[in-house]
Formats: C-alpha cells, sequence, structure tokens
C-alpha cells in the first residue's frame, strides 16, 4: 500500500460542491435562509425540536453551558477520558470540572460512580457517547431526576442516531466526524428558552439580529450578555444539509467496516451495550501500546489514540487534578489504538487494515 489511511476522513462529492457554489451565488453568504434550513433538517432526523448552528462543536458546547447557567461555583461532571473540549466548556463559563472514571468496556462514563462525585454544588452532567455509542441514559436519566441534574449530551462522535436523551445534545461537524461543514456544530434541545438565550449568546449577546431588525423596519438593538460570534456561515450550511442526505449510507458503511473488524478484533476492542454508530473503531493491546503504535504507523495505517485523560493534560494539572484520579481512564489510556474507519474505505483497505494489525498483536 502506498498511501496513508487516515484514521478518519471526509468524503465530498459533486452534490455537495454544487450546493456549495449555489449558495455563493445568492444573496446570504452567512446568517441566512441555509442555517435555518440546516438547523431543522438535523433536529428532525434526530428526533429533537430546535437545532442552533454554530461554528464548531466547541462553540456548541459553550452555548450549551452557557443554555444551562454554568457559573462560578457550579460543579460538572465529565468523563475523564474525552476531547478536550468536552470539559474546557466548563471552564469558559468559570465552573468547576469534577472528572468521573469510565467504563473500560465503553469508554463512555461510569454511572456507577456518579453518584459518589455528587454535592449540593452540582449542576450537570456531561455525557459523552464515546466512540459513536450511546451513554448508559436509562441510569444517566435517573439520577438527573433524582439529583435535579441536567445532562448536556456531547454527541460529536454520534450523530446518527434516531434518537437523543440529553436536555442538549452538541454535535460537530469537523471532517473526521461523521458529517462535514469543514468546521461547525450545532446544539440540540426541545426546550425553547435555551434555544433564545443560545441564539442571542451566539451572536455577541445582542438582542435582536440584522436579519429581524431589516425585516422589523427600524435600527435599535440592544446588547445584554456578553456573547460571541459563534456563527456559521450559510456557505457551510449548505454543504451540511448536503452532507446529510448521506448521512444513513455513511453509518450503514461504518457499521459493516466495523463488523468486518469483528470478525478478526471483536475480543480486543470496545463492546458495545447500546446502539454504536461507529465513529471511531478501538482496539485495546495487553502491553507495548507504543511499540505497536509505531510500527503500525511504518506500515500506513494511520492509527490515533483518543484520548489521553483530560486532567493529565498541562493545563489541569496545573489547576490542581491530581494524578490516580480516574484509574480505569489511566490504565485504559496506556492501551488504546484507534483504527482507520471512514465511510469510502475500499474493501482493500479494509484488509490491507486487517492484515497488518493482525502481524503486531
Ligand atoms: C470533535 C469533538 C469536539 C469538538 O468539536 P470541534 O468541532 O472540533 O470544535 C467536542 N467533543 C468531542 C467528543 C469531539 O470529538
Amino acid at each position: 500500500m502506498n498511501k496513508i489511511l487516515p484514521y478518519g476522513r471526509q468524503y465530498i462529492d459533486d452534490d455537495d460542491i454544487n450546493a456549495v457554489i449555489d449558495v455563493l451565488k445568492s444573496d446570504f453568504l452567512t446568517t441566512g435562509p441555509k442555517v435555518t434550513e440546516f438547523e431543522n433538517s438535523v433536529a428532525e432526523k434526530s428526533n429533537m425540536k430546535y437545532g442552533v448552528a454554530c461554528n464548531n462543536g466547541t462553540s456548541a458546547l459553550h452555548l450549551a453551558c452557557y443554555a444551562i447557567g454554568v457559573e462560578n461555583d457550579n460543579e460538572i461532571i465529565v468523563p475523564a477520558i474525552s476531547f478536550v473540549a468536552s470539559s474546557n466548556c466548563v471552564l469558559y463559563c468559570g465552573g468547576k470540572v469534577v472528572f468521573c472514571d469510565i467504563d473500560e468496556n465503553t469508554m463512555c462514563i461510569d454511572v456507577n460512580k456518579i453518584e459518589q462525585l455528587i454535592t449540593p454544588k452540582t449542576k450537570a452532567i456531561i455525557a459523552v457517547d464515546f466512540a459513536g455509542q450511546l451513554c448508559n441514559y436509562i441510569e444517566l436519566k435517573r439520577i438527573a431526576n433524582k439529583y435535579n441534574l441536567l445532562i448536556i449530551e456531547d454527541s460529536a462522535h454520534a450523530i446518527g442516531h434516531s434518537n437523543y436523551y440529553g436536555d442538549l445534545v452538541t454535535f460537530s461537524f469537523h471532517p473526521v466526524k461523521h458529517i462535514t461543514t469543514g468546521e461547525g456544530g450545532m446544539v440540540l434541545t426541545n426546550n425553547i428558552d435555551y434555544v433564545n438565550k443560545m441564539k442571542m449568546f451566539r451572536t455577541h449577546g445582542i438582542t435582536r439580529d440584522f436579519k429581524e431588525r431589516e425585516i422589523s423596519g427600524d435600527h435599535y438593538y440592544e446588547m445584554v450578555e456578553l456573547g460571541y460570534n459563534y456563527r456559521i456561515p450559510d456557505i457551510l450550511c449548505a454543504l451540511g444539509i448536503s452532507q446529510l442526505n448521506k448521512l444513513d449510507n455513511f453509518v450503514k458503511k461504518r457499521q459493516e467496516i466495523a463488523k468486518k473488524y469483528d470478525e478478526y478484533f471483536g475480543n480486543i476492542s470496545l463492546k458495545n451495550y447500546f446502539d454504536n454508530v461507529y465513529h471511531l473503531y478501538i482496539i485495546k493491546v495487553n502491553k507495548n501500546r507504543d511499540i505497536i503504535f509505531k510500527e503500525l504507523k511504518k506500515e500506513k495505517l494511520g492509527v490515533n489514540v483518543h484520548y489521553m485523560p483530560i486532567y493529565l493534560h498541562p493545563y489541569y494539572q496545573k489547576l490542581g487534578y491530581e494524578k490516580n484520579l480516574c484509574p480505569i481512564a489511566e490504565k485504559i489510556y496506556e492501551n488504546i489504538i484507534t483504527l482507520p474507519l471512514y465511510p469510502n474505505m475500499t474493501d482493500d483497505d479494509v484488509k490491507y487494515v486487517i492484515d497488518i494489525v493482525s502481524k503486531y498483536i
């Protein structure tokens, strides 16, 4: 094999390209009709009422934390292993991150370890649908109800399910995710108050955007909060709408490839307790992970490691999180390797991955 097989890659076709070109020729490059259409399409597909699109998955998480009113002193429970954005969003709002250990079979938050972390200051749980698998929302909902907590579902890995369970659900449209807008994100919710707050926060904390002013014919607006510019252009939303048409096929293809991998690596891969749309295919090796990792790289496999426990990053260490806080997360981090997985892998690509990985494990 003379090309490198990356761990993830976008799929763009002529429909996507034409959708973008059409917007470039239209009146609105940003904050026009494609934004609303994209919001409605993603919400409908995911069986949620409302969508608020934004410029990436990280700002989606920030919007969600703002919507539920995370502020100084609030404690938010976050799984120890995820992308750093899953907990950074809490810090943006001045909240405190309380890391929870993960389930070593699924790498989702360990629902049996949440209750011991809850204090009177706990406000919410950020649940990450890790690698594409839904968390245990039966338990998460029970705990949230019992202690009056909210759930933010970071589903950056898991667009393509038919139902979601968080009070707010966030997606990312980065090119390695299931569908892409280049950069982009969205928050879904059934709560119109959250929608209004997030739309205001997305555009500088200003009460009426320029379109509403255009329609009403007057110039007046007020800035009532210190918001941000988290808007996503129409150009990108057109790409998102076009990508969304292909999402079911993307997921089917990912699941088929995962099934083939399972034949060879099923005994060392993560386990499925709930539906999985397979963003990542992760195997666990008992020892020599870094040596195996380097060998696989030499063989042109774009393997990766998702992820180091967040609190081991220097920034979080400076905040005072101690080593050994979440022992399962730290142990599993030493063993995991993510294999290439994306919809337009050929049968030969898949066979190549299986042959090479089998050589080293
Ligand atoms: C990708 C990702 C994000 C952030 O999304 P961006 O669009 O890159 O900002 C957040 N959480 C998780 C779990 C992710 O994988």
